[in-house]
Order: C-alpha cells, then sequence, then structure tokens
C-alpha cells in the first residue's frame, strides 16, 4: 500500500501508513522524522519522504512518539543504515533498546477478541511485522535534556512527557503553528474503535491507563487548533476541547 501524504501546514505532513501516522517536518531540504510506521511500512515511508522532496539521506533526525512496533518500524534501519540519530524522552530510550516491553501481549489481544474491529486489526498487525522483534540498537535521548524548549532538529519541535501509554511517551509541539503531533496519547480514530474524534485508544493498548487520562491535561494546556495523532484523521479545533473531549468519553 502506498502512504497517503496531506500536507497540513508550510513544511509540515502528515502521512497515512498501514493503520498508522507519521509526520515529516521540512526545512529547507532538511526533514525531521516523527514516528515511522510498522516494519511493514518502509516502502511507503520511503514514498512520502521522496513525495515531499526528500530522501532518507535528508533525514536530519528520527523522533519517536514511543517505542511500539507500529512507531518504531523503520528507526533501526535508518540508523544502521544512514547514521540518523533515533531521539525519545530518556524514559523511553530503554524501552526502544527492547530492554523491557510495554506492550499488549497476544492474551491482552485474545482477552479483547470479542471488540469490533480487533480480530481483523490483529491479523493486520502480523502482516506487516507489528509482532517481530524490532530494537532500535543505539537509541539516544533527546540532545540537551532536560532543557526546556525545541529542539535543535529542523521544524524545531517542543517535546512534552505525556506518559501513561509507555512511560516515555512524549507529544511534540510546534508552537508558531499551533500543531500538536500527539501520538498515542491521544487519537482521533484507530481500526479497533467504532468512534471518531478525539479519543484515547482501548485500555489494553496502554501501560497505565489512568496516567493516559491524567496526561490529557497535559496536552490540553498547549496551545494549538491541530492535532496530528498517531492513530486516525488529522483533527482541526482547539487542543484544549479535543483533549476534553477524550477524557469524557474515557470516563
Ligand atoms: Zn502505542
Ligand atoms: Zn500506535
Amino acid at each position: 500500500m502506498r502512504a497517503e501524504v496531506h500536507q497540513v501546514a508550510d513544511g509540515t505532513y502528515l502521512v497515512h501508513g498501514h493503520h498508522v501516522n507519521w509526520v515529516i517536518l521540512k526545512d529547507g531540504d532538511a526533514l525531521t522524522l516523527v514516528d515511522t510506521g510498522y516494519p511493514g511500512d518502509r516502502e511507503g515511508l520511503l514514498a512520502s519522504l521522496a513525495q515531499v522532496g526528500g530522501s532518507p539521506e535528508a533525514v536530519a533526525a528520527v523522533l519517536i512518539t514511543h517505542a511500539h512496533n507500529d512507531h518504531l518500524g523503520s528507526a533501526e534501519y535508518l540508523r544502521a543504515r544512514h547514521g540518523t540519530p533515533v531521539y525519545l524522552h530518556p524514559a523511553e530510550v530503554p524501552h526502544a533498546r527492547r530492554d523491557f516491553l510495554q506492550q499488549a501481549t497476544i492474551g491482552d489481544v485474545l482477552r479483547n477478541a470479542w471488540r469490533p474491529g480487533v480480530v481483523p486489526w490483529a491479523r493486520h498487525v502480523i502482516q506487516v511485522g507489528g509482532t517481530r522483534h524490532n530494537p532500535v540498537t543505539a537509541p539516544e535521548p533527546f540532545p540537551g535534556f532536560p532543557g526546556e524548549g525545541p529542539l535543535e532538529v529542523p521544524g524545531r519541535p517542543v517535546p512534552v512527557h505525556t506518559p501513561g501509554h509507555t512511560d516515555g511517551h512524549c507529544v511534540y509541539h510546534l508552537p508558531s503553528a499551533g500543531i500538536v503531533i500527539s501520538g498515542d496519547a491521544l487519537v482521533s480514530g484507530h481500526a479497533t474503535s467504532r468512534i471518531q474524534g478525539p479519543q484515547i485508544l482501548h485500555g489494553f493498548f496502554h501501560h497505565e491507563r489512568d496516567r493516559v487520562v491524567a496526561s490529557l491535561d497535559v496536552i490540553g494546556a498547549l496551545d494549538g487548533d491541530t492535532l496530528l495523532p498517531g492513530h486516525g484523521p488529522v483533527h482541526r479545533g482547539p487542543v484544549r476541547a479535543a483533549a476534553e473531549q477524550a477524557r469524557e468519553r474515557a470516563s
């Protein structure tokens, strides 16, 4: 499947792969990639870079929201092949190395197989390498951490720690564009969800669901009117209202 590239702002692109999104930030010829899809999304990922006039060599940094396989898919490929640094929150670095795994198990999925959409989704996950052992061998904490403010990479995103889905989950804020790249802390749809619009994923996807709900307050405090989630379409509207709606639906 080809990846579907949507330009959402100047130099900002949301890309839909196989049931998961990634974001390309472009500054001149240099790119930052936020998340990398499933391992099986590689072809689509490379095509999306070409579609915005880039290439894997032009990717100055890979930022990861969290180290689940649907976001980490080609991070090691880019690091090993092109020397691209792969940055995460310090708490997420050992997760990316697979020192431990905070991901729904086969048992979790089976217990939730009665939910609409879960069985076809799980079949798909296996096809695109979602259950593969796919660590990053040398992930790095954000440079300069715990400094406040933007990372010195193309697009100058500001990482914001939003733990719960995993310990080191981060969203990335683009303050001047009013954009929040929200990963799996706040989504607008999912193959296993029957509702559309701002929401959190089913409980079995989260390491600590209570902290996911608490992190919605952190996201809601960010100034913005465009949400680029890890799953689902772009959501336009105040980020504060999106976070509130997800919180109401979660309770
Ligand atoms: Zn996830
Ligand atoms: Zn995900």
